[in-house]
């Protein structure tokens, strides 16, 4: 039976219509899901008892549990086991413009990037877009605050659970779901490129975010797996068919490890291999894990490296820390009650 969370509203008025009934009961229903926050079907009192029994009957409203929560001052990390015990995890953070998630989209990961302790645990299953949707539910009724944007970057490649993914920022995006804005809705990919395309054919102003973290093949090849399939010159060329396609600034990600990416012949490389675009660059300290090697580039290196892009004429930030002490910053989401 299909969870009424991760039911777009378009959806829902299409089962009204099949039923006899107006469409504007969808209307109602996510008002009474995502504005009045009720959890039962028979709460909902503008709606007939025979046909609240009726929804019982064909959605589950149930909900994801959280199961622990970790915090430090800006930080909050949550962890949830899914009705099949499978277990994730999303993080709040809090910014001075306000409250942003960071939520997962599968269980495990299987891009397989070397450097990530996420992606450790192989993929079991994509995530239902109920199950992200509650992830959002859970934790705004958990701070008892309004939850203003999100990025989807937690555990799992979104571009490998598309249509899941996409309904679920269609339910969110809903003026009648959970309204969060699109330029508030971050999706960020390492880089799947037929599903870039697909997502540039989509009339939605999400932001993009590309984890690109090497300025060439041959490097990239060897931190990202992903590169094998495809290869950097054609992501390249993909990120800049959708910003024609879509006139939308996208992010490029680069995780700075010492020793691996961040020399200034590297940082020249990739100036120039951006050069023109409608980009800007996000360099991302790297959170060291026990399990795998890599270092965090120094702060003098990262300093170099964004001064060269700078000066290259480059847009480029450094992003804000979260979570490293409580292991839920980038790339240390992993559940510790899953077993190694
Ligand atoms: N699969 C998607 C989203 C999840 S990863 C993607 O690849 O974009 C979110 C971001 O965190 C990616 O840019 C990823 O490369 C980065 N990341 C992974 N491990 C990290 C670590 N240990 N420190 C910092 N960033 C990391």
């Amino acid at each position: 039976m299909r969870n009424i969370y991760g039911i777009k509203r378009q959806d829902l008025e299409e089962y009204f219509l099949s039923k006899d009934l107006k469409k504007y009961k969808a209307l109602q229903v996510f008002e009474w899901l995502y504005e009045k926050k009720v959890r039962s079907f028979s709460e909902m009192t503008n709606i007939k008892k025979e046909l609240q029994e009726e929804l019982a009957k064909d959605f589950t409203n149930q909900f994801i549990t959280i199961v622990k929560k970790q915090e430090d001052k800006l930080t909050k990390k949550y962890l949830f086991k899914l009705l099949d015990d499978n277990y994730i995890e999303a993080v709040l953070m809090e910014h001075d413009y306000g409250l942003s998630i960071c939520v997962s989209s599968e269980v495990g990961c299987n891009m397989g990037c070397a450097f990530c302790e996420s992606g450790r645990l192989k993929k079991v299953r994509n995530l239902e877009s109920y199950e992200m949707v509650e992830q959002i539910l859970l934790v705004e009724n958990d701070i008892k605050k309004r939850i203003s944007s999100v990025v989807i970057m937690g555990i799992g490649e979104p571009l490998d659970n598309y249509d899941n993914v996409l309904d679920f920022i269609k339910i969110i995006n809903d003026a009648k779901g959970l309204a969060i804005g699109a330029r508030h809705i971050t999706l960020s990919t390492c880089g799947l490129i037929p599903q870039i395309k697909k997502l540039s054919e989509e009339p939605l102003q999400i932001n993009l975010a590309i984890s690109l973290h090497a300025p060439n093949t041959q490097l990239r090849d060897k931190i990202m797996p992903i590169n094998k399939a495809y290869k950097l010159d054609e992501l390249i060329k993909a990120i800049k068919e959708y910003i024609d396609k879509t006139n939308r600034r996208v992010t490029i990600e680069y995780v700075m490890l010492n020793g691996v990416n961040d020399n200034e012949t590297q940082a020249m490389e990739l100036a120039k291999l951006l050069k023109g675009m409608n980009i800007y660059v996000n360099l991302i300290p790297y959170n060291e894990t026990s399990h795998i090697d890599y270092k965090r580039s120094t702060s003098e290196r990262i300093k170099k490296f964004y001064d060269i892009l700078i000066k290259q004429g480059l847009t480029a930030t450094t992003r804000k820390e979260f979570g490293s002490n409580i292991d839920a910053a980038c790339g240390q989401l992993r559940s510790k009650e899953v077993k190694s």
